[in-house]
């Protein structure tokens, strides 16, 4: 089995102040969990603060993002070079990325093989909307974000997929364990052991994300299906991400 993975993906939120803060207090509440892999990915111009301030921790250090190229006229981007050299992760196909920077599937691949090449572990973010849940959609849609997003990754080694139904994200309505289990046992693992088969499959951490709280993180860790989760919003207040942390471990690591 995958080992336990947490991410906490910040957005475009917190001060630099902030962002110190936050990565401290985390730093200092997370001193050694046992068993599980801890990542920030605070926003770009946070990377070396929050680096700093983790160091010597065993949290890894993540971006919310990259662009393929290493070097060059792109204003405004930030190339896959660049956030290898003071990353280990990093997030790709977000669903804010593909709903408000038009990002596509050919994007995604691109940038989860890039990423691959450059030594970073790529989370790669599928989902419906609510109007795909509402027409039965939701198992084709992931599956075929997945196809599209894996084209020519010849190893699932170094990445990890994360189901976040764009209904769920920020709203404060997560999906049902029920739902979490349908597409994640059900449409994910099948598609990637259509591609990786069953042995590689095995390997591949797969997370929820989707207004994951303290109080409803054990519901979906518990599922043999969810490796752990992404969490956008609670990984902003340093106690309650340590908290979603500390279950997930306590969870994963009991026998
Ligand atoms: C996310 O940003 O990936 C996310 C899941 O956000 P939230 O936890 O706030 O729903």
């Amino acid at each position: 089995m995958s080992k336990p993975l947490v991410v906490g993906n910040w957005k475009m939120n917190s001060s630099l102040r902030e962002a110190r803060t936050l990565a401290k207090e985390i730093s200092e509440t997370l001193d050694d969990p046992k068993g599980i892999d801890i990542v920030l990915c605070p926003p770009y111009p946070y990377l070396f603060t929050v680096k700093n301030e983790i160091e010597g921790s065993s949290i890894r250090l993540g971006a919310q993002n990259l662009y393929w190229e290493e070097r060059g006229a792109f204003t405004g981007e930030v190339s896959v070079t660049m956030v290898a050299e003071i990353c280990q992760y990093v997030i790709v196909g977000h669903s804010e990325r593909r709903q408000h920077f038009s990002e596509t599937d050919e994007i995604v691949n691109r940038k989860i093989a890039v990423a691959i090449n450059f030594g970073l572990f790529p989370i790669l973010c599928v989902g419906e909307n609510l109007t795909q849940r509402e027409n039965g959609e939701a198992s084709t849609v992931v599956s075929r974000q997945i196809q599209a997003g894996l084209a020519g990754i010849e190893s699932p080694e170094g990445l990890a997929i994360a189901y976040e139904p764009i209904w769920a994200i920020g709203t404060g309505v997560p999906a049902t364990p029920e739902i979490v289990s349908e597409v994640m046992a059900g449409s994910i693992t099948n598609t990637l052991k259509g591609i990786y088969g069953k042995d590689r499959t095995d390997e591949i951490p797969l997370l929820y994300g989707g207004s994951v709280t303290a109080e409803n993180v054990e519901a979906f860790v518990t599922l043999d299906c969810v490796s752990g989760a992404l969490v956008g919003g609670a990984s902003l207040r340093s106690n309650e991400f340590s908290d979603i942390v500390l279950i997930t471990s306590r969870v994963k690591t009991s026998d």
